[in-house]
């Protein structure tokens, strides 16, 4: 019998949005997070049966208020005011006692920030707004029973964005969307494969004993994002137990990363007996990543899509990274058909 297409959900409004270049530790550097990365992705699985594109539905915006604080949301409407062509970065980062914000001043932006490579431009709204509502509507398309299992191209990422905080590349959690939508049907897990620790989506559901997250990254004492990812960030209140951190070295490679998957992430999320999963699905572990610090192949994109698919779950797959454009097509499109192909055995 044949098996049904995986839906991939994508807005083209999520292209326009173009950082064209970032500061990272003082240096200006071209950015890494392009639209020809969707550009990649899409080549790589358009036209195959194994996958049917589709426009997200319109997301109500009581949707993105009920995971994020409704100043974020405000504020990258504010950005709509930006001329075209214009990037716009927020310089100043207050500590947050003692200061007034106001998510109509562009200037004080950076009240809602974190980091100095995650600018604003007059797409940017759109872009964030398309890309969760991608992810949402992927969890939707699973909830309804349309199928088992669904893809979300987001883009722009979303792992590092939290509930008030813009940064990282990200404005909306795009993976805590999906996660909170499935929530109301029981126990959900996330796991992120990112080669950068999940900052935002741990801190959104740190208290939560609903919600277990896992994170495999590069170590946060040499990686991006620095102040989060350690191993003794186990969660909070009733949520203790319910957050896993898996910092590992620069250089790991295929075997010692699917070990560590097989040995400690798949069996804790067992353990969680979810309803549903989420993947963070970043692809700048492949060992030609600019950004990250792995020694992952094509193939070991296949491995891990088979264990997560022998999980059985009702799941969503989430873009998150990945900046070695010219084979970014390739390692998804690797990664979702193992997946879609064992899934939906
Ligand atoms: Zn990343």
């Amino acid at each position: 019998m044949n098996k049904p297409p995986l839906p991939v959900f994508f807005h083209p409004k999520q292209l326009p949005h173009n950082p064209r270049y970032e500061w990272t530790f003082g240096r200006k550097i071209e950015h890494p997070e392009t639209r020809s990365r969707v550009d990649r992705i899409l080549k790589a699985i358009s036209g195959s049966p194994a996958f049917s594109l589709r426009l997200p539905y319109k997301m109500p915006l009581n949707r993105l208020t009920d995971l994020h604080h409704k100043d974020l949301v405000s504020v990258l409407k504010t950005a709509r005011k930006l001329p075209e062509g214009k990037t716009y970065y927020p310089s100043v980062f207050p500590r947050r006692d003692q200061v007034s914000s106001d998510p109509d001043s562009l200037p004080r932006a950076g009240y809602y920030c974190f980091d100095s490579g995650t600018p604003l431009t007059v797409h940017s709204w759109d872009a964030a707004y398309w890309s969760a509502a991608a992810a949402w509507s992927a969890a939707k398309c699973v909830t309804s029973g349309e199928s088992k299992a669904a893809y979300a191209l987001s883009r722009p990422p979303g792992h590092h964005a939290q509930r008030d905080l813009f940064g990282g590349y990200c404005y909306f959690n795009n993976a805590g969307m999906a996660a909170r939508h499935f929530r109301h049907r029981g126990r959900v897990a996330i796991v992120d494969i990112d080669f950068h620790h999940g900052n935002g989506t741990q801190a959104i559901f740190y208290p939560d004993p609903k919600v277990f997250f896992a994170s495999i990254h590069g170590d946060p004492r040499k990686f991006y994002p620095y102040f989060s990812g350690y191993d003794g960030e186990t969660g909070r209140g009733e949520g203790r137990g319910t957050n896993l951190n898996v910092p590992l070295p620069a250089g790991t490679d295929g075997k010692k990363y699917l070990s560590v998957l097989r040995r400690k992430v798949l069996p804790a999320v067992r353990k969680f007996r979810p309803v549903a999963l989420v993947i963070s699905a970043g692809f700048d572990t492949y060992r030609h990543d600019p950004v990250g610090g792995f020694d992952l192949e094509t193939r070991d994109f296949v491995e891990i899509a088979r264990e997560f698919a022998d999980l059985d779950l009702p799941t969503v797959i989430v873009q998150e990274g990945g900046y070695a454009t010219k084979w970014l097509g390739v390692n998804a499109a690797a990664f979702l058909r193992a997946f879609r192909d064992r899934h939906f055995d």
